[in-house]
């Protein structure tokens, strides 16, 4: 198993080479050069599995055994998901009117993320312990993978954890996760700005190619292929378990499963595009917030970001910068690295691209969109709740808005991923007029120290306009200055820490 880059400039790299990389030199992201494909058989063979040996066929696919012997991954994975609240692992929900939610929330700090994060912060663990050496993780993150980083990785002795949040726009309990880490091998800033401010100069960072070598600098968000790799085991998962494979005659045409997905950077898109050309008959819905760029570019190919990210009630998707549609792009061009790097430089230089009609098409018919409104996210929390006394998150209300507008048909199962637990964001909860009882494992953060160094989008400046009173006065500073000058923090506190 070989892995090349979405644009064209990379071949042949193993799967150590990317799991220790952010983008790859040429600036695209990491796939596999060809998928596996997934038999009937083999599909019904894994009908039964626990969600963490699921994990383990997967990556075993991706992994060769020469890098990792199975028993290794075996012990790993296994690891990994045994801090999970519920032994299943991944649970699911059926609520009335056939709406079935996929818990993917019960890990460390209850997001869908903690799934991939503490197996891939294993892996890394593993190799670095192997080669006896150390990396620097540098993660930037709209609220929830920074915290469920921070929880995977904390303590470990080879590795080094920056983490930067956008201050103000993650909620209380999200900032706990991040900020009561007191262990020296963790490093937290809390940021003026937005999470697509905060990407721009980490992708800045991880160009310097000296500073990344020497310092064994690499990705956790799912720009990191490893993630991905384990996120396609949320849509085989819940394929295994909504489709009745268990036991069917073994001529029978697989069903299609419809998965409403949550959508903000789109990996968990991205994994379900894969699992689809692996040949598991998935139909994909990205249901996203305001920040709609995903909808326009399946609905329009209008890939272009608005002016500004809105805040909304969903803040884990409040994002412009759907990054992982690189990988979505290249896989339904027929995997075209030149178109794919075009597309890509193009929107990343003017923030704006149409996409080729071609392309366009094949998007539309692997994946539908639609868009939810504050209020809209409000009305499926409390409808949800007044039916089922199921409370939602407000990023899977965003999904299940979908189901209360979108009646169910007999001859298509569906499914709706739930990518937070509620109690993460209580004021959403509060909004929508619903209570909450917050678990002591929430609850208990109040009472512990906190630490983390602000990053402010301002300069001091000295104004000697009035002679009688010079002063150094707070100054906006532009976008490309500010990507400067966190650019430099970033870079000193990563000299300070080796
Ligand atoms: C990260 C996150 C998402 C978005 O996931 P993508 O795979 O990046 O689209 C959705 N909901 C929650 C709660 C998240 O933390």
């Amino acid at each position: 198993m070989r892995y090349c880059s979405t644009r064209g400039g990379v071949q042949g790299a193993d799967f150590c080479d990317v799991l220790f990389s952010g983008f790859a030199p040429d600036g695209g992201m990491f796939m596999p050069e060809s998928l596996p494909v997934l038999s009937p058989d083999t599909l019904r063979s894994w009908a039964a599995l626990h969600f963490s040996q699921l994990v383990v066929e997967v990556a075993s696919l991706f992994i060769p055994t020469q890098l990792m012997p199975r028993d290794h991954l075996e012990a790993l994975v296994m690891e990994a998901l045994s801090s999970f609240s519920v032994p299943e692992v991944v649970r699911f929900a059926k609520l009335k009117e056939g709406l079935t939610i996929v818990e993917l929330f019960h890990g460390n700090t209850l997001a869908f993320k903690d799934l991939a994060m503490t197996c891939t912060v294993r892996f890394l663990d593993y190799f670095l312990q192997k080669q006896k050496r150390r990396a620097v993780v540098v993660v930037g993150t709209s609220g929830d993978t920074g915290g469920s980083a921070i929880q995977s990785a904390k303590g470990l002795a080879q590795v080094d954890l920056v983490v930067v949040y956008p201050r103000g726009r993650v909620t209380p309990v999200q900032e706990k996760h991040m900020t009561t880490c007191l262990q020296d091998n963790i490093h937290v800033f809390s940021a003026d700005g937005t999470s697509d401010d905060i990407d721009n100069p980490i992708r800045r960072l991880f160009a310097d190619h000296e500073l990344v070598k020497a310092h064994g600098l690499m990705s956790l968000n799912s720009v990191n292929w490893s993630r991905i790799m384990i996120q396609l085991s949320h849509f085989i998962y819940a394929y295994l378990h909504m489709s009745g494979l268990e036991g069917a005659s073994a001529d029978a045409p697989l069903p299609p499963l419809e998965v409403v997905v949550p959508t903000g950077g789109a990996g968990n898109i991205a994994a379900g595009c894969i699992v689809k050309q692996m040949g598991v008959p998935l139909q994909l819905v990205a249901m996203v917030n305001s920040n709609d760029i995903v909808r326009r570019t399946v609905q329009s190919g209008d890939f272009s970001m608005a002016a500004d990210v809105k805040q909304t009630l969903a803040p884990a998707i409040d994002i412009q910068d759907p990054y992982n549609m690189e990988r979505v792009f290249w896989l339904l061009s027929g995997r075209d690295g030149a178109l794919v790097k075009g597309i890509m430089e193009d929107f990343q230089s003017s923030h704006r691209h149409t996409l080729p009609q071609q392309l366009h098409t094949v998007l539309s018919q692997a994946v539908s969109a639609g868009t939810v409104t504050d209020e809209g996210i409000l009305e499926s929390m409390r409808r949800c709740w007044e039916d089922n006394h199921y409370l939602l998150c407000p990023h899977t209300a965003v999904a299940v808005w979908h189901h209360y507008h979108t009646p169910p048909s007999a001859q298509l199962n569906r499914c709706y991923l739930a990518t937070a637990s509620p109690a993460k964001f209580q004021s959403a909860v509060q909004r929508a007029g619903l209570t909450l009882d917050l678990p002591e494992s929430l609850s208990s953060l109040d009472k512990m120290a906190t630490r983390c160094e602000g990053l402010e989008k301002i300069q001091w400046r000295w104004k000697s306009h009035s002679p009688s009173k010079p002063r150094f006065v707070k100054t906006p500073i532009s976008k490309e200055v500010y990507s400067i000058t966190y650019l430099r923090h970033y870079q000193s506190t990563i000299l300070k820490v080796l």
